[in-house]
């Protein structure tokens, strides 16, 4: 392999992450069908039965660059997905890290932290881990002399549309200039100057996205979040990490539902995240034409799929249950040819 394969390769990392069973799936006995053999393979053992009603289990392997275990705690995951990519926002690089699952499976737990208890907590996800390193990095005498600024935002896309959450959910448009630089027009970008300033912006992020909702899972299940933490430099860009919680990838019943706003909202979701998928294949092959502009989510990430220095991380998080069975190998499916792109 030459050094320009080696870059290309770790271009994309693609991993997975197993939760552990919930009290629902305790309660009703569901299965563990999954195990992690060893630190990068993921087995299936979904139960089957034939013609003559024997049963038997038909085994599926995929192989990632990590997969995790349930006993897997978010700071671990953090160091071997997200951690490397800090890095590379201080060498003027564009970094994205995508948490990829059904609805339950774990995708805001990894990014956003701990929010099953009464005590909401922020600090052990993704965005605050990585905010957290950005400042431990920012001074290190090699970044401290240029002086970088440091500044996060926070907005989703639903039903392809985007809103600011760190404005009160104001309604952003996306503009396209010449030179096909993509700007979300108005969108807020906070000065931040240490991790506690992030935490905090975070929480208002949270509270912003599930208010006025009946339930907080029915409407983030729906719609994308994309945490941004942005470095500049006398005021230009130097570096991007932008953190994605994705809609939940659950859409075949949506199809068919009766209600025409769910139809749209499901074959939307449908869209974008066949949209992400062409446009991270692209940046593995480093192709040139990339079909950016098929959905707002990879419209508004243009700019961290070009470049000579843009690195890309997926976690696909999986429930272990064998009620989940079809939805986790459809999200095996997918990050695996994501792998492979
Ligand atoms: P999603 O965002 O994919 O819909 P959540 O992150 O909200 O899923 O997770 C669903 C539930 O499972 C939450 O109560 C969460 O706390 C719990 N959970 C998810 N992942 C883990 C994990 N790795 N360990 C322990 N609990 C988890
Ligand atoms: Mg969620």
């Amino acid at each position: 392999l030459s050094t320009a394969d080696l870059i290309e390769e770790h271009r994309i990392c693609v991993c997975v992450r197993k939760r552990p069973l919930n009290k629902k799936e305790l309660t009703i006995r569901d299965l563990d069908v999954i195990t992690i053999p060893s630190k990068d393979v993921v087995m299936v053992h979904e139960p089957k039965q034939k013609v003559d009603l024997t049963r038997y289990l038909e085994n599926q392997t995929f192989r990632f660059d990590y997969a995790f275990d349930d006993s897997t705690t978010n700071e671990i995951v953090y160091r071997f997905t997200a951690r490397p990519l800090v890095e590379t926002i201080f060498e003027r690089g564009m970094a994205t890290c995508f948490a990829y699952g059904q609805t339950g499976s774990g995708k805001t737990h990894t990014m956003g932290g701990d929010f099953s208890g009464k005590n909401q907590d922020c600090s052990k996800g993704i965005y605050a881990l990585a905010a957290r390193d950005v400042f431990v990095m920012l001074k290190k005498p090699c970044y401290r002399k240029l002086e970088l600024q440091v500044y996060a935002t926070f907005f989703e896309i639903y039903s392809g549309k985007v809103f600011d959450l760190l404005n009160g959910k104001a309604k952003l448009r996306v503009l396209e200039d010449g030179k096909q630089q993509v700007q979300v027009v108005g969108l807020h970008e906070r000065d931040v100057k240490c991790t506690e300033d992030v935490l905090k912006l975070i929480e208002v992020g949270n509270s912003c996205r599930t208010s006025g909702q009946t339930s907080a899972n029915a409407h983030s299940s729906r719609s994308h979040a994309v945490f941004q933490i942005i470095l500049r430099r006398k005021g230009k860009m130097h570096g991007k990490f932008s953190l994605i919680d994705l809609a939940g990838n659950e859409r075949g019943a949506d199809t068919s539902s009766a209600d025409r706003q769910t139809r749209l909202e499901g074959a939307e979701i449908n869209k974008s995240l066949l949209a992400l998928k062409e446009c991270i294949r692209a940046l593995g092959r480093n192709k040139p034409h990339t079909p950016f502009r098929a959905s707002k989510l990879t419209q508004v990430l243009r700019d961290s799929f070009i470049g000579e220095n843009s690195r890309t991380c997926m976690i696909a998080t999986i429930s272990p249950g064998m009620t989940s069975c079809e939805n986790t190998l459809n999200t095996l499916r997918y990050a695996n040819r994501w792998a492979h792109a």
